[in-house]
């Protein structure tokens, strides 16, 4: 690395710390920012920056969103007794583009995982449990079906259930260990008409 100027060293360092992306692959990033003109280099910081100034949580689902409410919450189309909880926005964006779900969501922003020292505290639970005590009929957990979703899944269904509230899970169509955003559209829309009651 010491081939490099500073400034390109940082970059590499900055770049290298996204998900998914080795030092060989932060070179090439760095080398292909470099290539790229002053405007497109402007445009691609200010995306990042304004994206993290303005973007925050939708206060009812906790879904990423830039205004106050995110598009669905705000809708008086969509069903709010019905609340779907998925992991992350990636799950609702998948679920969304299916077009056939018309109630809402809430994003809990992880599972519960034991093994990586992630409890229920860590993730958007108690929000939910807050949401709850307004007129709800059905919370759906569509968790992705691998270990730390299905304890997610089990743990939000002890603590509805009392409630009176019914509690369903998404149907197995969803491949084992398989992530949500992954599945085509269709496999999506059969898992969610199949659920069944936990
Ligand atoms: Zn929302």
């Amino acid at each position: 690395m010491e081939f490099y100027s500073s400034h390109i060293t940082n970059l590499v360092e900055q770049l290298s710390r996204l998900p998914g992306i080795g030092v060989k692959s932060a070179q090439r990033l760095a080398f292909y920012i470099l290539n790229m003109t002053e405007d497109q280099t402007i445009a691609l910081a200010e995306a990042i920056t304004s994206a993290k100034k303005n973007v925050h949580y939708c206060k009812e689902c906790y879904t990423y969103t830039d205004g106050e409410l995110c598009p669905v919450c705000s809708s008086p189309q969509r069903n709010h007794k019905q609340i779907m909880v998925v992991e992350n926005p990636r799950d609702l964006a998948a679920y969304e583009k299916t077009g056939k779900y018309d109630g809402v969501y809430h994003v809990l922003h992880g599972a519960i995982s034991p093994m990586a020292g992630i409890g229920p505290q860590d993730i958007k639970l108690a929000e939910l449990m807050t949401r709850l005590q307004g007129d709800i009929s059905e919370v759906i957990v569509a968790t992705n079906k691998n270990l730390e979703g299905d304890t997610t899944a089990t743990y939000i269904s002890k603590l509805v259930k009392p409630l009176g509230i019914r509690v369903s899970r998404i149907a197995s169509g969803v491949p084992a260990g398989g992530d949500l955003e992954y599945i085509d559209e269709v496999t999506l829309y059969r898992a969610l008409e199949g659920r069944t009651d936990m």
